[in-house]
């Protein structure tokens, strides 16, 4: 059985003492590929450091996550159209709009979003998007590039049935992060998650964070990694009535699609 974390933040600082121990666990428990996600400038840069030094295994993105939408230059805009041109990155993202923490303002949010599904028109390259609490402006804004963009997931979905049927009506993919195995703030995501369909259906750890609460015994440490991805993949699967064989298979296939991957793995 083999899995892609479609969302592993391994530029995250927490990772910089042993990640190559951190790729090994993900391999014993057959997370056979990463995509590694860009959110500023410095993490975009790394993920490509990490999927260059690990061909085949590892690929990158590169975006600005909303909470540093106020980050937006130059620098980051030109590594992102090098990146692409280059073939160094598999999507541009992670990009969206969080009203959630708000942390940066909403118009800059908004515009940073924009800018990135512009560059990504541009490249013909899909789309790694990120939406909390934010479903009634990032639909609008995503609508007017879809035309023009192979690709889009929204990327540890949350949010409610409506959201999520909007989006299947899009033809978007989605991603379920151990959010689901949460019994308190996932039940809802657990109710509704049979209704992605086979092919549109991707799973990610969103490491160092989301550390799935099914996982026994107990981790002793806060950070999540890939390792922790089959942890999804079982509420997943079970949630969906589904064999986690089966939900393995789909994700996977789904993944290499989805991010234009032809190397074994
Ligand atoms: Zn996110």
């Amino acid at each position: 059985m083999l899995l892609t974390d479609i969302g592993a933040n391994l530029a995250h600082e927490s990772f910089a003492e042993d990640l190559d121990a951190v790729l090994e666990r993900a391999d014993a428990a057959g997370v056979s590929r990463l995509i590694v996600t860009g959110s500023d400038l410095a993490s975009s840069r790394a993920a490509i450091d990490i999927a260059r030094a690990h061909p085949g295994r590892c690929h990158a993105t590169a975006g600005l996550h909303p909470h540093h939408a106020e980050d937006w230059d130059e620098p980051l805009a030109g590594l992102m159209r090098r990146a692409a041109s280059g073939g160094d990155i598999v999507a541009i993202g992670e990009a969206g709009l969080d009203f959630f923490r708000d942390i940066s303002p909403r118009a800059a949010q908004e515009r940073v979003f924009a800018a990135q599904l512009e560059i990504a028109c541009e490249h013909g390259l899909p789309v790694f998007l990120h939406q909390r609490e934010a479903h009634a402006r990032f639909l609008p804004i995503l609508r007017d590039y879809l035309p023009d963009l192979p690709r889009a997931v929204v990327h540890c979905f949350t949010d409610d049935g409506d959201a999520l049927d909007a989006y299947l009506a899009e033809d978007l993919h989605i991603g379920i992060t151990g959010w689901i195995c949460d019994e308190r703030r996932g039940a809802e995501l657990h109710d509704i998650v049979d209704r992605i369909p086979d092919d549109r259906l991707m799973i990610e750890t969103d490491c160092p964070y989301l550390m799935p609460r099914t996982i026994r015994p107990k981790p002793r440490t806060r950070r999540n990694e890939p390792a922790n991805l089959p942890w999804v993949l079982q509420t997943v699967a079970e949630a969906r009535g589904q064999s986690p064989e089966a939900v393995a298979a789909h994700t996977h296939a789904n993944a290499a699609r989805f991010f234009g991957l032809t190397d074994a793995g």
